[in-house]
């Protein structure tokens, strides 16, 4: 069996809604299909996690996420505000005698603990969410979920690709979070290639070029899927065209595939072709990122 170098490819999007877990989950269906090729699939929308209900998978390990909140001894605290100073969260701060954390604004970066002259800061453990991860039929599927009224999702993404580090895999496919912000970058950090979704609306393109240009800053190669085609909203073109990024499937604008999708039906399940499609995609990225 002739095994091919790990792949690492990034699906994402700019806003919610595109069709970015059904494309994710498709083409790890897709590949795993593959049966040379093993294949994990990585849930890192742990704010609304939902690849699950596609994918279906069985979970047979989790683990705690937890992060090192300080807590601050009175006793010991002379109210330098060298702690406050450090911090870039205003999680720490000195209201006259007293030095009070807010938990919830807290990252659990450790500066301030670091820097207190007089050691007057403890750290305690708390749980932020969990990471899962087990089968879902060939493919090795984890997520992490955030607990709810949690505000940090990095330390969770971060520590999900750590712990998934000792499963090997060739192909990998990271399902993003929405957005652009810190959540999505981690997502995406490490990765080969982001495959980027949208849909052809003027607030499509709006979120594709921010989705876009965060990859061009990580230096990702990327290319597109558009989503609910209709043919008829040529500005998409004409960025793709201006920005030389290629896109590798239409999906078509047809209720047969959202009501499908809508009851828990996969892409590849509805309309079987593009199983081809979405292994042809993958070797065009293995051929970009050589
Ligand atoms: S750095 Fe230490 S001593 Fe200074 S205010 Fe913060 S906790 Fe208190
Ligand atoms: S651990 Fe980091 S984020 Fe939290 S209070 Fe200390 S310096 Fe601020």
């Amino acid at each position: 069996m002739m095994h091919q170098t790990p792949l690492k490819i990034a699906v994402a999007s700019g806003k919610g809604g595109t069709g970015k877990t059904t494309v994710a989950t498709s083409l790890a269906l897709s590949l795993a299909k593959n049966l040379t090729e093993t294949v994990m699939f990585l849930d890192c929308d742990v704010e609304a996690p939902n690849a699950h209900l596609f994918l279906k998978p069985e979970f047979s390990d989790q683990k705690q996420v937890e992060v090192l909140i300080p807590r601050v001894n009175e006793t010991l605290c002379t109210h330098c505000g060298k702690c406050t100073e450090v911090c870039q969260f205003q999680a720490i701060a000195v209201l006259g005698q007293r030095t009070l954390v807010f938990p919830q604004l807290c990252h659990g970066c450790g500066s301030c603990t670091m820097i207190c002259p007089t050691n007057a800061i403890q750290e305690n453990p708390k749980s932020i969410g969990i990471l899962q991860k087990g089968k879902a039929e060939q493919i090795e599927f984890a997520r992490g979920v955030m607990d709810i009224g949690e505000p940090m999702a990095v330390p969770i993404i971060r520590q999900l690709k750590k712990w998934v580090k000792s499963t090997p895999s060739q192909i990998t496919i990271v399902d993003s979070p929405p957005g652009t912000a810190c959540p999505v970058v981690e997502s995406m950090r490490g990765s080969d290639f982001i495959l980027l979704v949208t849909e052809p609306t003027p607030f499509g393109l709006h979120d594709l070029r921010l989705a876009h240009q965060v990859a061009k800053e990580l230096n990702i190669p990327t290319g597109l899927i558009i989503n609910r085609d209709n043919g008829e909203f040529k500005e998409l073109d004409n960025y793709c065209k201006a920005e030389n990024l290629p896109v590798f499937l239409r999906i078509p604008f047809q209720r047969t595939i959202a009501e499908g999708i809508a009851n828990g039906h996969t892409l590849v399940d509805i309309l079987p072709e593009t199983i081809l499609s979405f292994q042809e995609i993958c070797q065009t990225i293995r051929n970009i990122v050589k």
